[in-house]
């Protein structure tokens, strides 16, 4: 199973994709964290990459989508028990998008579900101010939405939990600028693939989760 999540930040996809992973048994997949370990490890694609990312570029698309590939197919990852991978925050742009379904029907593969979160701006940013993240595991919480049992304290590994830089208000408008430029576009093309769903972000946390598991087939 395939899953790609798409919605701003602050939508509340990173907690809905760590709830699936768990409850499809997925490998959530950030390509932040999978260009980290390839250069960490030193491997042909994360020296490519290093190259970009030392002098300040973008990593291009085809050696994100190698590693992805990579990932999915690996020799080292077909093994594993997952059954299927969820993208949160990945697809970016319009050609990323058209890249990854490419690299996945190269695979005799395809994307099973590509969920939107949909929210109001106003909603996002008080959404997004009230986020604290664990230092320890990256587990996210909500000051109001999803407050962890003792406040700044991870339930999950007893970190101690700090709100991002870039989730202070000034720095979220303009992050939701960004994001609105960039992304339109993916919207659009997924939400005329018959896999698409939009779901109202706004809605209960376990009313979403229920209906995402439903869809799913779980
Ligand atoms: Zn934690």
């Amino acid at each position: 199973m395939i899953i790609v999540l798409l919605g701003a930040p602050g939508t509340g996809k990173g907690t809905q994709a760590q709830f699936l992973a768990r409850r499809f048994d997925l490998e959530a997949i950030s390509t932040g964290d999978i260009l980290r370990q390839e250069i960490k490890n030193g491997t042909s694609l994360g020296k490519k990459a290093e190259k970009f990312v030392t002098s300040g570029g973008l990593v291009p698309d085809d050696i994100i989508i190698d590693m992805i590939r990579g990932r999915i197919d690996g020799p080292e990852n077909r093994s594993r028990t997952r059954t299927g991978v969820i993208f949160d925050g990945f697809p970016r742009t319009l050609s990323q998008a058209k890249a990854l379904e490419k690299m996945l029907s190269s695979l005799g593969s395809g994307i099973d579900r590509a969920i939107y979160f949909h929210m109001p701006e106003e909603r996002i940013i008080e959404r997004l101010s009230g986020r604290r993240v664990c230092t320890d595991c990256g587990e996210t919480y909500h000051v109001v939405y999803n407050p962890p049992k003792e406040v700044g304290v991870c339930g999950k590994c007893g970190g101690a939990l700090y709100q991002r830089e870039d989730d202070k208000p000034e720095i979220i408008r303009q992050r939701l600028q960004t994001y609105n430029r960039d992304t339109a576009p993916i919207i659009d093309y997924y939400s005329k693939k018959d896999y698409y769903l939009q779901v109202d972000a706004y809605d209960d946390i376990d009313r979403i989760k229920e209906k995402i598991t439903r869809v799913l087939g779980g």
